[in-house]
């Protein structure tokens, strides 16, 4: 089969692999779709660390075509989408923690292939309605849900502002109107994106390069603050800007990937004094089957801005990286 290969830096190449032979509970899914991350492009500008070379792409659907032992053949042909890694639901972390941060299970090859080999727990079937492309998207809303999940329940109607709307932080404001936000403020530089806001339920939209974000959250908020304001960029600055323009007993959400040892450079008297909590969950966690049944909810309408063969991965990753859209889809078969 054929695979692209992350060689370190921008490289791939595409190589043929070896078709993966099935094992005891394990499937192999064609590849239907397989959307390009912010921390695959992160990866190979050296921003996340990851180790060359390696098959990137964990957020995929597909059908299953294959089944080893102990797994029902009636699963062959279904339609699924796949979280990257499948909890063993047993041990101290999936039992105290999330699914994502098994001791157990292993991360298996990515889906940046023509096939990929899953656990038989880790591929879900699709929600009525729901194509195959756009369950591609489960991933990355189940990074936005886990996190706004983290809030517990909040008062009805309340204020939120959501820094970056490249695609978790889209989740974001969709999730955060699904879960009784009234107000959503959306911030975002590049207008696809942020017009794309609106889709997601975002009210009111904010260009950090035409006007201050303190003082739209101010005015909107009669200088109070939100109650909710997420960071979906990875930038520390920001994160510092989501305590300041929270509210007294606000919450700072954590939703994007900063770089490795980031401090958070914050007045911490004032976030003591205005007693703020910082939130914030790494992955899907166990969110990731929720947020599936979510997506029909959500109108996903041109929020995947192009789909590529394994040959053309150059080319996605450069349009990716360029911002030029939201999500970006590499298909091996089409
Ligand atoms: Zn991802
Ligand atoms: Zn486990």
């Amino acid at each position: 089969m054929k695979v692209a290969t992350w060689r370190g830096g921008t490289e791939f190449t595409i190589d043929v692999a070896p078709d993966p032979v099935i094992k005891p509970g394990l499937m192999v899914v064609k590849v239907d779709s397989a959307g390009i991350c912010g921390t695959d492009i992160h990866t190979t500008q050296g921003l996340y660390e990851w180790d060359a070379p390696d098959v990137l792409g964990h957020e995929f659907s597909g059908v299953i075509v294959e089944v080893g032992e102990g797994v029902p053949s009636s699963r062959i042909g279904e339609e699924v989408a796949c979280v990257p890694r499948a909890g063993c639901g047993e041990c101290e972390a999936c039992r105290t923690w999330t699914m994502g941060h098994c001791e157990r299970r292993e991360r298996r090859a990515g889906a940046f292939a023509e096939y990929v080999m899953v656990d038989q727990d880790a591929a879900y079937p699709l929600p009525e309605g729901l194509s195959l492309e756009s369950s591609a998207m489960a991933e990355p809303a189940g990074c936005a849900l886990s996190c706004v999940d983290m809030l517990g329940p909040q008062e009805e109607g309340f204020d939120a502002l959501v820094i970056g709307t490249g695609i978790i932080g889209l989740f974001t404001v969709a999730f955060l109107k699904l879960r009784g936000a009234g107000r959503v403020i959306a911030s975002e530089p590049h207008p696809v994106r942020r017009e794309m806001a609106r889709q997601f339920g975002a009210d009111v939209l904010h260009d950090p390069g035409e006007s201050s974000l303190d003082e739209v959250v101010g005015d909107l908020t009669d200088g109070k603050g939100v109650q909710v304001a997420a960071e979906a960029v990875g930038l520390p600055a920001l994160v510092a800007k989501c305590v300041q323009l929270a509210r007294p007993r606000g919450h700072a959400l954590i939703v994007g990937v900063s770089p490795r040892r980031s401090p958070l450079p914050v007045d911490l008297f004032d976030m003591h004094f205005r007693e703020i909590s910082v939130r914030g969950a790494f992955g899907c966690g166990n969110s990731f089957r929720p947020a599936l049944e979510l997506l029909p909810r959500i109108n996903l309408e041109n929020v995947v801005g192009g789909r590529y063969p394994l040959d053309e991965i150059d080319a996605a990753f450069a349009t990716s990286a360029a911002g030029e859209g939201v999500k970006f889809m590499m298909a091996p078969h089409d």
